[in-house]
């Protein structure tokens, strides 16, 4: 029969890991990990293009300068990875229309004001109507029509909402974003923080306790310990597993539960909403936007909401690299990851002539990750409804029997967010421990009787 182990970790995202690295600082070192992929890492992933390491998955450290200090920005300076600060504060001054011509700032900070309050409202209503006053409606007080208003309306509510209502993140750590620009990438500090507890030799993590390639496919769960079953048909026992797969997964039938997870459970999994957000990467053989720093970030406006709105040049972050990034998100990054890598050239080229002219040259390159459509992921990050009682992110972390979970939403204040993913590691992991020790204090009293 299978060896057993304490503790079975299953993923290697940052919760995973940060899970792992506290169950190993708290004297658990027989623990064992299993990632679906041939990496760690998960929505934090690199990849060499066009010259330079660019971001697929999350490529900011949001939450810097305030008055607490946000425990990934702490990861990343002791590290020394190379940042870039991002200043949105002029990307309302870079909207473009569709014969290339640049609304006037008062003009969009207007359609801005204009948003946020409707939101604002919006909320308000629905808050009242939560509270069972149902006389008002929920309809947005404004509905975005024109395609400035359109572009405005996707920014904020696909993007910040930081405006309309206090987000942790920001309210906590501070309103600073910085990007990841160093070659070595964000995961860069996944591997500093193995290195702690893994052996590792020149960069690679040789520790035989971490397992690529395992599909988790079946949890079978009693009262005496769990049995985990990969898809290449390995079996392995453990006292107790900490489930990090993204909420995503769960949704999915990828793995089965034996006996299947309660209703309280399967219920507060379905609440949430899974977000896609993708990067979209061009290379250029020259450049043909205007590249101030205060140029960073530029917004397309179309009438079909999201349509290629948000973009970014990557000059700040790699001078002379000739590469723009465009952020699609929900509907449009499904539609774009159903087509291939050529339709979505061409669409993209489409939308920068129509911002810079017929003259620009074709990019030489382009690279389309695909979230939604990767089953080990199924989407980018989680959301809480924005009217959501606390019952459901308690119901979201709690354990069932032997079995923890964990990952970024399962973190009350920063779901979404890298940081999110790291702290909740560490919390679902202490509340193990606590378990733990319960369970021995218990052994040793039945002992005692004995
Ligand atoms: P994951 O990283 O998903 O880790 C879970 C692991 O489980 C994965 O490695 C997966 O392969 C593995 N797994 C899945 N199923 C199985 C299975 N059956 N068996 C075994 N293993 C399995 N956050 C920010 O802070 N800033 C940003 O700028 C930002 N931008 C983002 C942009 C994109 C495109 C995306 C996708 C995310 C972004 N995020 C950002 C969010 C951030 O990446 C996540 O919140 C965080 O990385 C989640 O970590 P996690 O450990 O919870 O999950």
């Amino acid at each position: 029969s299978p060896s057993r182990s304490s503790v079975i970790v299953v993923g290697a995202g940052f919760s995973g890991i940060s899970a792992a690295k506290v169950l190993a600082e708290n004297g658990i070192e027989d623990l064992v990990i299993l990632e679906a992929s041939d990496r760690i890492g998960g929505r934090v992933r690199k990849e060499n293009f066009g010259g330079v390491s660019v971001e697929l998955g999350a490529g900011w450290i949001a939450g810097v300068g305030g008055r607490e200090s946000n425990p990934v920005w702490e990861l990343a300076t002791k590290s020394g990875l190379r940042t870039c600060f991002s200043d949105y504060s002029n990307a309302c001054d870079n909207i473009y229309d569709q014969r290339g011509k640049i609304f006037p700032s008062g003009f969009a900070a207007d359609s801005y004001k204009k948003a946020v309050d409707s939101a604002i409202q919006t909320l308000k209503n629905q808050e009242e109507n939560h509270n069972g006053d149902f006389s008002k409606g929920t309809e947005p007080l404004s509905t975005p029509k024109t395609p400035i208003e359109l572009a405005i309306d996707f920014i904020l509510h696909d993007f910040e909402m930081a405006e309309v209502e206090p987000i942790s993140t920001y309210v906590d750590f501070g309103e600073r974003e910085f990007l990841v620009a160093d070659e070595r990438g964000y995961e860069h500090l996944l591997y500093k923080m193995a290195e702690d507890f893994l052996f590792t030799s020149e960069g690679k993590i040789l520790d035989n306790r971490l397992k690529l390639n395992k599909v988790v496919r079946e949890l079978q769960h009693s009262r005496n310990g769990v049995t985990v079953i990969t898809e290449d048909g390995c079996v392995y026992e453990a006292n107790y597993v900490i489930l990090s797969v993204s909420i995503g997964v769960l949704q999915s039938d990828l793995i089965a539960f034996n006996p299947p997870l309660p209703k309280w459970k399967t219920e507060a999994i379905e609440k949430l909403d899974v977000m896609v957000y993708t990067k979209i990467f061009l290379k250029f053989p020259y450049k043909f936007w205007p590249c101030g720093p205060e140029k960073e970030f530029f917004i397309y406006a179309h009438e079909r909401r999201g349509h290629y709105t948000f973009w970014q040049h990557m000059e700040n972050a790699y001078p002379g690299s000739n590469i723009l990034v465009v952020t699609l998100t929900n509907g449009e990054s499904k539609r774009v990851e159903a087509q291939s890598d050529e339709e979505t050239l061409k669409e993209a080229m489409g939308v920068l002539r129509d911002m810079f002219g017929p003259n620009i040259p074709n990019a030489n390159d382009i690279l389309v990750p695909r979230w939604w459509n990767n089953r080990f992921q199924r989407g980018s990050y989680s959301n809480y409804p924005i009217i959501s009682n606390n019952k459901v992110v308690h119901n979201i972390k709690a354990p069932v029997g032997r079995i923890f979970f964990t990952g970024e939403h399962t973190s009350e204040n920063f779901n979404g967010y890298v940081h999110g993913g790291y702290l909740a590691g560490i919390d679902t992991t202490k509340t193990l421990l606590e378990e733990i020790s319960k369970e021995k204090e218990r052994e040793n009293k039945s002992q005692t009787l004995l």
